[in-house]
């Protein structure tokens, strides 16, 4: 098979940083799923079909066109012509990507996507069902952790930057974390889980180079 690093784990624990230094010090492809669950939930919210509508959502897949970057280093999302990359880490968005990506039309749609960019090369691909669903067979997969109050903290630092969220306090942030987790560990369709075989790193007291090297580390054994 291919060279696939498979990095899962809920929000904010630093996984996209993370993901996305392995990738660029293994001269490797990066790959963000959770993006791409983001950029057809913007479709969806632009089209103004209700996001929980999951037949609606589902006749709507043919007409989204949207392009994935895979260099660690240029990561510019983009629906049709038009460059997404900062709205879709807006809060509308955010709180809309709950029901996309519970439609089970939804995840077979981007599968069949994230697994022909997981096979085009050396890949580092993260979300959340990379070693149990796209890549069973990848040649490492990390669960990445970290404890609620530092998810929460993070997630925090980094929307201070993000304008829809700027002025949204910690406990705001530490709530939408716990609503979006809860509802990946309880739908049906690809559950938020660790993969049996996945090594668990957690990132709690962790500076991010300290969890790269270590991923680097398990990545040469
Ligand atoms: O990682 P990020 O927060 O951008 O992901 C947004 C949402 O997309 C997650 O809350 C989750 O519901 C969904 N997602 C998913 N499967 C993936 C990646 C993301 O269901 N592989």
């Amino acid at each position: 098979g291919g060279f696939v690093i498979a990095i899962d784990g809920p929000s904010g624990t630093g996984k996209s940083t993370v993901a996305r230094r392995v990738a660029g010090r293994l001269g490797a492809g990066y790959l963000d799923t959770g993006a791409m669950y983001r950029i057809v939930t913007l479709a969806v919210l632009r089209s103004g079909v209700d996001p929980a509508d999951d037949a609606a959502v589902a006749a709507l897949l043919p007409t989204v066109d949207l392009v994935t970057p895979t260099d660690p280093d240029a990561q510019r999302h983009r629906l049709g012509d038009v460059d997404v990359s900062d709205e879709i880490r807006g809060q509308h968005v955010t709180l809309a990507v709950t029901p996309v990506s519970a439609n089970p039309a939804v995840r077979a749609f981007l599968k069949q996507r994230q697994q022909d960019i997981a096979h085009s090369g050396r890949m580092v691909v993260e979300g959340r069902d990379i070693g149990t669903v796209i890549a069973p067979d990848a040649t490492l997969k990390i669960y990445l952790t970290a404890d609620a109050q530092e998810r929460a903290r993070r997630r925090h630092g980094q929307n201070r930057s993000v304008a829809a969220h700027a002025g949204q306090d910690l406990a705001a942030v530490a709530l939408d974390l716990q609503r979006r987790d809860s509802h990946d560990q309880a739908r049906t369709h690809a559950p938020l889980q660790a993969a049996e075989d996945a090594v668990l790193v957690d990132s709690s007291t962790l500076e991010a180079h300290e969890t790269v090297s270590h991923i680097l580390r398990l990545a040469s054994e």
